[in-house]
């Protein structure tokens, strides 16, 4: 089924997504408008926000498109309150709201280091804690953060960034835990190099040159593969039984050891067959 063209539908409970209106966070938006879901998206761009808005015209019925900085914690209350008003209480959440930038070490700000650790992390920390708290009054949820495999490994030029993703993977892990008993769920997805407007802008030619050597599939991935397995930690019945996991989806990136390639012209290669 075509997500931007209108069908009758099971509804199914409604979804937040944050950074919804570009990349990953829209290919997310159209996979669960694709499996009946309503969703809010929730972005601070009021450019991409109308643009998605017309791509998604034929979805008016599902969808809610709300301006809202994630670091405000007054805009994001009021969030969810509008998607209660028009939903009913949130039952997933994917927090896609997020900034880069390709910093070496001694030339990153402390402007720019605060910034990046203020959008990423406190603000997953404030719509993480507003959604679950609707959640935990509905009887259960779903959370799927996107972190990233430069919050996994050491990625030169990813001070801010990679720690701001770090903090993310180990918040995923402590709201897990904490919130296992009010039966909400919280994952989170490692995209490696994909495709979007943010790494367009954030990726180098160098950079896009260094890591396809060290990407195992040797290609970028696309924001759908990382939606599809969004979608899927969200779904109780595909996922149930997972939670407080950080998924990578990488092309095999964070798999990599020393050599990402078999060596081309090496003694071992020859055989005698
Ligand atoms: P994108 O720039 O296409 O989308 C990010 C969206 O977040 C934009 O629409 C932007 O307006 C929104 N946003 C930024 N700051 C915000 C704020 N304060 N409040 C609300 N919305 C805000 O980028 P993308 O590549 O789709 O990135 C989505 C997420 O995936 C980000 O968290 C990013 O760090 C992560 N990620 C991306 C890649 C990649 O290769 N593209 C890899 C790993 C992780």
């Amino acid at each position: 089924m075509d997500a931007s063209s209108k069908t009758s539908r099971t509804v199914l409970a409604p979804t937040v997504v944050t950074g919804g209106a570009s990349g990953i966070g829209l290919a997310t938006v159209r996979e669960m408008l694709r499996r009946g879901h309503n969703v809010v998206i929730a972005d601070a761009n009021e450019a991409s926000l109308a643009h998605a808005s017309s791509e998604l015209a034929g979805h008016s019925e599902a969808t809610c498109f709300i301006h809202c900085d994630v670091t405000d914690e007054t805009q994001v209350n009021d969030l969810f309150e509008r998607v209660h008003q028009r939903f009913g209480p949130v039952a997933g959440l994917v927090q896609s709201a997020g900034i880069g930038v390709e910093s070496a070490f001694f030339e990153t700000s402390v402007a720019t280091f605060r910034k990046i650790l203020d959008v990423n992390l406190l603000g997953s920390f404030i719509i993480g804690r507003a959604a679950a708290r609707q959640m935990r009054a509905r009887g259960g949820g779903a959370i799927v953060n996107v972190a990233s495999t430069s919050g996994l490994i050491g990625n030169a030029g990813r001070c801010a960034y990679g720690a701001s993703k770090g903090g993310v993977v180990t918040l995923t892990k402590v709201m897990a835990v904490e919130l296992a008993e009010y039966g909400i769920r919280v994952n989170a997805v490692a995209p490696g190099a994909i495709d979007t407007p943010l790494v367009k802008n954030m990726h180098s030619p160098q950079t896009r040159e260094s890591l396809l050597a060290r990407i195992p599939q040797r290609r970028y991935g696309n924001p759908e593969e990382i939606a599809s397995l969004i979608a899927a930690l969200l779904d109780d019945s595909q996922t149930g039984y997972c939670t407080g996991q950080v998924i990578a989806i990488d092309g095999g990136m964070t798999a990599v050891g020393l050599m990402a390639a078999r060596p081309v012209s090496s003694s071992l290669t020859q055989t005698n067959t």
